[in-house]
């Protein structure tokens, strides 16, 4: 999936976290709404990648520090974040800013680090109908798992990105005006 739909799918996660951080957090849960939009496509920039052009081949070709769909596509480094966040049962401490404004730290932290990596998730899934698809056992597998539905960069993936952000956004403007409707 190319930048634009991993941003959008990555929103959409981050929308959906908010949405069930909702009712315990209130606002501070839509911290999950940004860190979903860059967890979206973090599995790509931590690679650290820039163009490089190779003059034998007479063009401009991607290269990154870590090979490009290994270790930052490797699922357990996503979803045991992103189960922990969500099951560890963590005391929010609150922290006392002004003599009237409380703000709970460990809730914004938490929204922060569960949008994080469940748009990183959400990357991983998007890439999977890739034909390059994502390593499955280890980090440098060979064997990897693919649907080889359409290929990267494709017209539709933005399109399916704003209809799946569109969606999350309908569902959290649901759990806050529950009377909306
Ligand atoms: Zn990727």
């Amino acid at each position: 999936m190319g930048r634009t739909g991993h941003h959008l799918t990555g929103l959409a996660a981050g929308l959906l976290v908010a949405a069930a951080g909702w009712h315990a957090l209130g606002p501070s849960a839509l911290t999950a709404v940004p860190f979903g939009w860059s967890g979206g496509s973090a599995p790509d920039w931590l690679e650290i990648a820039h163009a490089e052009f190779l003059s034998p081949r007479q063009k401009w070709v991607r290269v990154s520090v870590i090979p490009h769909r290994t270790i930052t596509h490797w699922w357990p480094l996503w979803l045991v974040p992103a189960l922990l966040v969500t099951v560890w049962p963590v005391h929010v401490p609150a922290v006392h800013l002004f003599a009237s404004t409380t703000l709970a730290i460990g809730g914004v932290l938490r929204m922060a680090l569960a949008g994080f990596s469940a748009g990183g998730v959400m990357h991983l899934l998007m890439d999977v109908p890739n034909p390059t698809g994502i390593p499955i056992l280890t980090p440098m597998a060979r064997s990897r798992w693919s649907l080889r539905w359409w290929k990267s960069g494709n017209a539709l993936e933005p399109l399916a990105g704003l209809a799946m952000a569109g969606v999350a956004c309908a569902i959290l403007w649901l759990v806050v005006n529950p009377q909306g409707w």
